[in-house]
């Protein structure tokens, strides 16, 4: 099984991906803790990636795209959970074509919506938590406003090739989890 988890920062789509890995024996990808173990090694693509990433804004495609293909190669046969890729079109595109080569499609793309206001305030805490970088109130809204207008758009592209589930994001972690499984189940 191959799914995509995606939604605004701060929807929980990292922990979700994490409880649907364990529960279906998912390999999961988060490109956000890649990039991040990239800039801890001090590797091109993280030197690459780290101005992108502190402003809030999104690391170019090619970057992503080069990383994801190598990665992807390596586990064509595994069950997937991907977080935070694809990000555009041109990465939904690339995507595609990645696994067409392998022989792979994705079998769901799972959506959590909320609201704005109350993302920003879990980032905030978030923020307080973990120590992230880019849990700043001023990153924070610019990394809202670049998933409005460059990530929003897959939720259309994905509704078009039928595989897109909405759920909403709003609840706790237990809540959210057990719509999810409804919904994949009534996909499936
Ligand atoms: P995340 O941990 O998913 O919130 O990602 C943190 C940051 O990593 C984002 O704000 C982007 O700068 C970068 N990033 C992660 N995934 C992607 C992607 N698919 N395309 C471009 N940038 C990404």
């Amino acid at each position: 099984m191959k799914l995509l988890i995606m939604g605004p920062p701060g929807a929980g789509k990292g922990t979700q991906a994490k409880i649907l890995s364990s529960k279906f024996n998912l390999i999961h990808l988060s490109t956000g803790d890649i990039l991040r173990s990239e800039i801890s090694k001090g590797s091109s693509t993280g030197i690459e990636a780290q101005s992108y990433m502190n402003a809030g804004n999104l690391v170019p495609d090619k970057v992503l795209l080069a990383m994801m293909e190598t990665t992807l190669k390596n586990l064509n046969d595994k069950g997937l959970i991907l977080d935070g890729f694809p990000r555009t079109i041109p990465q939904a595109e690339g995507l595609n074509t990645i696994l067409k080569n392998n022989s792979q499609e994705l079998d769901a793309v799972i959506s959590l919506t909320a609201d704005e206001n109350e993302l920003v305030e879990r980032l905030i805490k978030r923020g307080h938590d973990s120590g992230r970088s880019d849990d700043t109130p001023e990153i924070i809204k610019q990394r809202q406003e670049v998933y409005w207008k460059q990530t929003s758009p897959l939720v259309d592209y994905y509704i078009d090739k039928n595989i897109l589930i909405e759920i909403d994001g709003i609840g706790s972690i237990n809540e959210i989890k057990n719509r999810i499984l409804e919904s994949l189940n009534s996909h499936a």
